[in-house]
This record gives structure tokens, sequence and C-alpha cells, in this order.
């Protein structure tokens, strides 16, 4: 399951923030998923709850804002809402667009920590 070696990395990441910050625990971990990242948000829960225990953030609550994916059309000037897939049909002048502008986001957004 890869979602266990993204939570591991992004734990490696609170750890660090919270000895920068002299914190001594991690309250809250914000994650921004794209919703073409790949990854299942329910299965990103699992992994944190496996992989926080006997660190900083242990307990913490997870919190995950999912960033629904969008490509853009050089033809319209204009961004797009996309589902899943790899190639994207302009919702305004019907070209072919593969450029995806949002919706691959994997990343920790934000820490509160005490
Ligand atoms: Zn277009």
């Amino acid at each position: 399951m890869h979602e266990v070696g993204i939570m591991e990395s992004a734990l490696a990441l609170v750890q660090r923030q919270v000895t920068a910050h002299r914190a001594s625990r991690a309250d809250r971990v914000v994650l921004r998923i794209g919703t073409l990242a790949g990854v299942e948000p329910e299965s990103l829960r699992f992994a944190f709850d496996v992989v926080s225990r006997g660190t900083v953030a242990e307990g913490a609550t997870l919190e995950i804002e999912s960033v629904p994916a969008a490509a853009y059309c050089p033809t319209c000037q204009q961004e797009f809402a996309v589902e899943t897939g790899f190639i994207f049909i302009c919702t305004g002048c019907g070209d072919l667009c593969g450029e995806i502008r949002r919706g691959r986001e994997l990343e920790l957004s934000r820490i509160e920590m005490s």
C-alpha cells in the first residue's frame, strides 16, 4: 500500500516541524490531496493511524483537503474541471487538452502543534 510510504514521508516532515518549533506534539495535520493524485483518503487515514503510533503525531487529527482537478485550455484561456484520466476535453470549445493545472497535489498543507 503506497499510502503508508506517503504517510511516512509526511510524518517525517511533521516531526521536523515540531522539533523546529520546539513543540512537543502535533494536534492536527492537514494534507492537500488532488483528486488525480492516485491516493485514497480512506487508505491515508488508515496509514496515518498505523504510522503515527509512537510519534509526535500520535492521536492528532488528520484532515484531508481534497483539491478538485482542473485542466487548462489554451484556446479558451481558462481552466475547466476534470474527473479522471489523462486526456481531457475542454467544456468550452471541445478541444482535446492534456495540461493539468490542479489535481495532482500531494502535500502537507498545515500542522497545528502544542
Ligand atoms: Zn477550450
